[in-house]
């Protein structure tokens, strides 16, 4: 059985988040486990950690939940600067992971700014991985699949597999690949034809195995738009054909499957619906 959810709100504390997903029928989600837009917050309290714990507990292991990373955090920065603060505020997220017996945490590669190589940028990106596995245990870093919108690194396959390739500790690096990021990046979703081909390069170039989640989203923009714009599903340009092909794949099987979908009031019919396509 396919494990389904949503990027939930945990406004109020982390414990709410779990309570969220619940109420929408979800049995995975996502959630930031800080403030996603500020630098710096307050740390976990002994309490917020025993809540979450025990609103989880009955219906979400550690393996589906996928929490995601500030929206802040440049990994791959080109100056030593800014870098040293983004990974530093990667170290808190992974550091609030382990707080929360969470074994994964998903993020946006990094970006060159147009002041380095892309070559570069990816080494810099391997780099803060490795410094931030080397202080923390049982959290694998889950790096997202981009739209390659401005100088987003981790739009081609190729570029994942260069990061990965670069990550001393292989069990602790994954990959979380988001439809409406593929797309947009000119990976097509749309027929069964294209899915097959599309996720067969993945598997040649990446490799299941490395597979930690996926987000599912339709896109606002069309094919190949390298924009990131995330719609309901079977409301944007990729369709719902997509998303009936996906759930009905067993490779997605035991994984986190988050929507991050822009209307939260449909998110528990559109898991229905993604139900209603298993097999
Ligand atoms: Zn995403
Ligand atoms: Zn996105």
């Amino acid at each position: 059985m396919k494990k389904i959810g949503a990027h939930v709100s945990a406004s109020g504390g982390v414990e709410n988040a779990p309570l969220n997903a619940k109420a929408i029928g979800a049995d995975a989600f996502a959630l930031f486990t800080k403030n996603q837009r500020q630098w710096i917050s307050a740390p976990l309290t002994e309490e917020s950690i025993r809540k979450f714990k025990e609103n989880r507990r009955e219906r979400f292991a550690p393996g589906c939940i996928l929490p995601h990373d500030s929206y802040l955090i440049n990994l791959g920065h080109p100056e030593t600067g800014p870098l040293e603060k983004s990974r530093s505020a990667f170290l808190d997220e992974m550091q609030r992971c382990e707080q929360l017996g969470l074994d994964r945490l998903n993020f946006h590669p990094g970006s060159h700014l147009n002041k380095c190589s892309e070559e570069e940028c990816i080494a810099i990106i391997a780099e803060s991985i490795n410094i931030a596995l080397s202080k923390t245990k049982g959290v694998t870093a889950v790096i997202e699949n981009t739209a390659g919108q401005g100088s987003n690194m981790g739009y081609r396959f190729e570029q994942l597999a260069a990061m990965i390739e670069q990550v001393e500790d292989k069990s602790r690096v994954g990959i979380c690949l988001d439809t409406c990021h593929s797309f947009a990046a000119g990976y097509d979703l749309r027929t069964e034809k294209a899915f097959t081909a599309t996720f067969g390069e993945f598997d040649r170039i990446v490799g299941f195995k490395y597979l930690r989640g996926m987000h599912l989203n339709d896109s606002k923009k069309d094919f190949g738009s390298k924009v990131d714009r995330h719609e309901s599903l079977g409301k944007g340009f990729i369709g719902i054909d997509c998303f009936r092909f996906l759930m009905a794949d067993d490779r997605f099987n035991g994984m986190p499957l988050i929507m991050e979908t822009p209307d939260p009031s449909i998110w528990a019919d559109e898991i229905r619906l993604l139900r209603s396509f298993e097999k």
